[in-house]
């Protein structure tokens, strides 16, 4: 979705369009396997509804995108799916070589769009990995798995018993006295 700054009014322009979720599941995926990244999936096309309005130069970007994403329950690694509605507000000014570092450094709510179009999916793309959260469960009430023998704690308990009195390794910390 590419829009050209001057064409924009200044009573506003409604959008409502698609970003594709292979290029943001191609963002998302770990660059090496193994580096621990939390691993999402989103699940369809984000769908985004902004208004813009310009005076020709500066255009102001007001809306939200709805997302579903997957991943594993931080927890108990099942499936954990949610859906989130992602804010977007932002003021986009072109980008001039002139701008002295300082003017760009003053005002860290605007952001600058270089040439005549401004690539409101490129945009919308890195809105929603920032909002991505830091990890996600199945269920807020997640019990997770036995730390002992596995089993995931949502489906029933386990029998492992607690910990028997003189088993506890970390006991000893208890009659430590921190000066
Ligand atoms: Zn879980
Ligand atoms: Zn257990």
């Amino acid at each position: 979705m590419r829009l050209r700054a001057a064409d924009i009014p200044s009573d506003g322009l409604e959008l409502e369009f698609c970003i594709g979720h292979g290029e943001l599941n191609d963002r998302v995926r770990p660059s090496e396997e193994g580096t621990g990244s939390p691993f999402f999936c989103f699940e369809e096309d984000p769908r985004a509804t902004l208004k813009v309005y310009g005076d020709g130069a500066t255009v102001i970007v007001n809306g939200n995108a709805n997302i579903i994403i997957r991943s594993d329950c931080a927890r108990c690694s099942e499936l954990a799916r949610r859906e989130m509605s992602v804010p977007l507000q932002l003021v986009l000014k072109p980008f001039s070589s002139k701008l002295s570092l300082q003017e760009q450094v003053e005002d860290v709510s605007v952001d600058y769009y270089k040439g005549e179009d401004i690539d409101l999916a490129e945009l919308l793309q890195d809105f929603i990995l920032l909002a991505l959260p830091y990890r996600m469960f199945c269920n807020d009430d997640c019990k997770g798995l036995c730390v002992k023998c596995g089993k995931n704690l949502n489906e029933g308990l386990c029998s492992c018993k607690e910990d028997p009195p003189g088993d506890d390794r970390w006991s000893v910390l208890k009659t430590i006295k921190v000066l």
